[in-house]
């Protein structure tokens, strides 16, 4: 490293000791960050030809007001994510407002009062419960008849076929099936492993539809879980596919009939996809989509930086250093909570913006503990940005993802580890 990056590093508070010892970590990741940039080569291209073969224009660009009939930009979007998801159609829209409205509008469309719905991953996302009724609330699932079974993972983290097939009954409707683990301990799901469960259960009912929740996944392989024989996939675009610029919205990819009940759902019976006005939020979802297969490439390495630094210095680290990697979330086991603080106030340190804000921990509501939370981040809530929190308890765990860029993914890593080393949590070998 020439000296007058060392000095940048060092007018952003980094001191000499904690940069060497990053540099000898990346030295040994390089291999492995080549085969990231190989997959993010392949995912761009398959998004440029993906945009050529729609025919985006610049007309496209533009936007519309008021009901938004024959939005050509909103239709032209929404054939790009069927080609890239390898799927009949798509809904994609800045009237959904979250990962978890994308997937409310998945399962409250494509299932009746009387339905089953099952889970053959374990419980699902946090804020699902709600939207399923596993927690009661207003408008839930089960207020609408709708019942939900869940199969859990085994032991050693694969999936329990005997228990499946055993809780696959005449009303089960639809199987969702969440291929990053999220917050919670499992692993997550390959695309390819989705696919094997997929096959498994249309071999016992070929109707079931096979929902993913493709959160955090998208763009990290090659293949996406259409491919594999979903009918349905969902996600939100605060995430991966927003690239760091689609201010809000989500997706659906799937089969003609699940994205034709979602628009029903979404706007209203008879209208469907033809109103929905996009407003301005088209540039920034196609440059977003554009700009997803490298932003997600910079946020993998990111986390593969952080899963080696924090290895080599004694921490339980999930996935660990050597894992294949099948979504963007990384977890330290920080064991203190004065390390767990310094952690956070590393990446907050870090942020473009609020970089001057120290993060602490509170009552956040639905927690049994105090939460920390460290983003400075261009749009609110975004999570392919770089952004860490854990709940201040046992075993103090900090939960981290994004970075739009590996070199700020990079420096958040090193100010956590100068902020720990600062306060005495760690020693540098
Ligand atoms: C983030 C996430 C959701 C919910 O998305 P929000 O945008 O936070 O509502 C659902 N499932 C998984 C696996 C997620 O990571």
């Amino acid at each position: 490293m020439t000296d007058q990056m060392k000095q940048q590093y060092i007018n952003l508070g980094i001191s000499e000791e904690v940069l060497s010892f990053g540099e000898q970590i990346l030295a040994d990741l390089r291999p492995r960050f080549d085969s990231i940039d190989e997959t993010a080569e392949f995912n761009q291209l398959k998004v440029i030809a993906a945009m050529q073969k729609a025919k985006v224009s610049e007309a496209c660009l533009l936007g519309t007001t008021g009901y938004g009939y024959g939005d050509i930009g909103r239709e032209t979007l929404e054939s790009v994510y069927a080609e890239i998801f390898k799927a009949e159609d798509a809904l994609v829209r800045p009237q959904i407002t979250c990962g978890t409205h994308a997937l409310t509008l998945a399962l409250m469309s494509n299932l009746r009062p009387g339905d089953e719905l099952l889970s053959p991953v374990g419980k699902p996302y946090d804020t699902l419960e709600e939207v399923i009724g596993i927690r009661p609330s207003k408008g839930s699932l089960a207020e609408y008849g709708i019942t939900y079974r869940q199969v859990d993972l085994l032991p050693d983290g694969s999936f329990d076929f005997e228990g499946i097939k055993a809780a696959i009954r005449p009303q089960t409707k639809l199987v969702t099936i969440q291929r990053s683990k999220g917050y919670a301990t499992r692993r997550t799901l390959s695309v390819e492993s989705i696919g094997e469960l997929i096959s498994f259960i249309k071999g016992i009912r070929s109707d079931i539809i096979c929902m993913v929740d493709n959160c955090y996944g998208e763009f990290v392989q090659r293949i996406e879980p259409t491919q594999v024989g979903a009918d349905l996939v969902v996600g939100s675009l605060i995430k991966n596919p927003g690239g760091g610029l689609a201010p809000i919205g989500g997706y659906l990819a799937g089969t003609k009939e699940c994205i034709e009940n979602a628009a029903y759902r979404l706007t209203s019976p008879g209208l469907g996809k033809e109103v929905g006005a996009s407003l301005g939020a088209l540039p920034s979802l196609y440059q977003g989509l554009f700009l997803a297969p490298t932003v997600t490439a910079a946020a993998l390495k990111g986390a593969i930086f952080a899963a080696n630094l924090y290895e080599k210095l004694g921490f339980e680290v999930r996935p660990n250093g050597l894992e294949d990697r099948y979504d963007i979330i990384q977890a330290i086991v920080l064991r203190k909570p004065e390390a767990l603080i310094a952690f956070c106030k590393g990446i907050q340190g870090a942020a473009p913006v609020d970089g001057f804000v120290t993060p602490e921990p509170w009552d956040m509501p639905g927690y049994d503990a105090q939460v920390i939370m460290a983003a400075g981040a261009f749009v609110s809530g975004s999570s392919i940005e770089l952004s860490a929190d854990g709940p201040m308890k046992e075993p103090y765990a900090v939960y981290f993802q994004g970075g739009l860029t590996f070199p700020h993914a990079k420096l958040g890593m090193l100010k956590s580890l100068q902020e720990m080393k600062d306060a005495g949590l760690v020693e540098i070998p």
